[in-house]
């Protein structure tokens, strides 16, 4: 299963994705996370990000496809993953698409998690306080005025991807202003009027493409299965076909050698036939002198 999480900061994307990444055992590809990661690292990437970030823009489009089309490569990635933060602008959007496409892999579904602005910069400070609590350093960028920033680029960058996908038929839009387990549930039913999940089946939800693929085995064994018994038939039918072949050759045969013999018959007959004629009219021709 591939799903995109969209919606602005504060809207609850992490989360959901944390907590769908433990029901359906498939992967959260944040490039939020991947970006942090690579400026604490220093990388070449990191060092470009890094101002970037701390104001509240967007890292440059080509950088954060880049990130995502080596990771959807990734082992730990086939049997499905959670895009968080990506794509956020229409051009990375048509980048996935390309990539998906190239890849031979489907997208199932983009959530929308639709929520009050007026609420995003008290959950903001939430998750501020939050990670505070738990020793965690706190995101430059979890600041009012930063997260004004962030605001205005996801309404002028990445809102016109929900008419992006809606015109694909790929939007489902989910009210992120209910409690965080009504939000996940809402997302799960969505999944499975999809087709993207399966029903529950002993206790566990497992995501379609890695469930399926064990049924799908299985029916492609039986299908060549159902095709060997098929051939030792069409061999078999050969001699019986040879056979058939053989008796319409013998048949001809009889035929054109009856058709010989009749010729050499009527040949035979018409000659002697010419012969008695020629006797016949020798004697008599003899007679008539005889008689003179
Ligand atoms: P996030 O953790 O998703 O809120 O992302 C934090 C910051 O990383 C954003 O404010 C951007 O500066 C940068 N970022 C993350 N994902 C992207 C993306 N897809 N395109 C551009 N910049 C991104």
């Amino acid at each position: 299963m591939r799903i995109i999480l969209l919606g602005p900061p504060g809207s609850g994307k992490g989360t959901q994705a944390q907590l769908l990444v433990q029901r359906y055992g498939i992967v959260q590809l944040s490039t939020g996370e991947m970006l942090r990661a690579a400026v604490a690292a220093g990388t070449p990437v990191g060092l470009k990000a890094k101002e970037i970030m701390a104001s509240g823009g967007l890292v440059p489009d080509d950088v954060v496809v880049g990130i995502i089309s080596d990771r959807i490569e990734q082992p730990d990635a086939k049997h499905g993953f959670i895009l968080d933060g990506f794509p956020r602008t229409v051009p990375q959007a048509e980048a996935l698409d390309e990539l998906l496409k190239h890849k031979h892999m489907k997208l199932d579904a983009v959530i929308e998690l639709r929520v009050n602005e007026s609420a995003l910069l008290s959950r903001v400070e939430t998750r501020v306080a939050q990670m505070r609590e738990r020793g965690e350093e706190v995101r430059l960028d979890d600041t009012p005025e930063v997260l004004t920033k962030r605001l205005a680029s996801y309404r002028s960058q990445t809102e016109p991807l929900i008419h992006y996908y809606s015109e694909r038929r790929k939007l489902s839009t989910i009210d992120g202003m209910m409690a965080i387990d009504e939000v996940t549930r809402a997302i799960h039913r969505q999944l499975l009027a999809l087709g993207a999940v399966e029903p529950k089946t002993h206790g566990k939800t497992r995501a379609r493409s890695a469930a399926k693929a064990a049924p799908a085995k299985k029916a492609a064994k039986r299908a060549k299965a159902a095709r060997k018994p098929a051939k030792a038939a069409q061999k078999a039918a050969k001699p019986a076909k040879s056979a058939k072949k053989t008796v319409k050759g013998a048949k001809k045969a009889a035929k054109k050698a009856a058709k010989k013999a009749a010729k050499k018959v009527a040949k035979k007959t018409a000659k002697k036939a010419v012969k008695k004629s020629a006797k016949k009219a020798a004697k008599k021709v003899t007679k008539k002198r005889a008689k003179r």
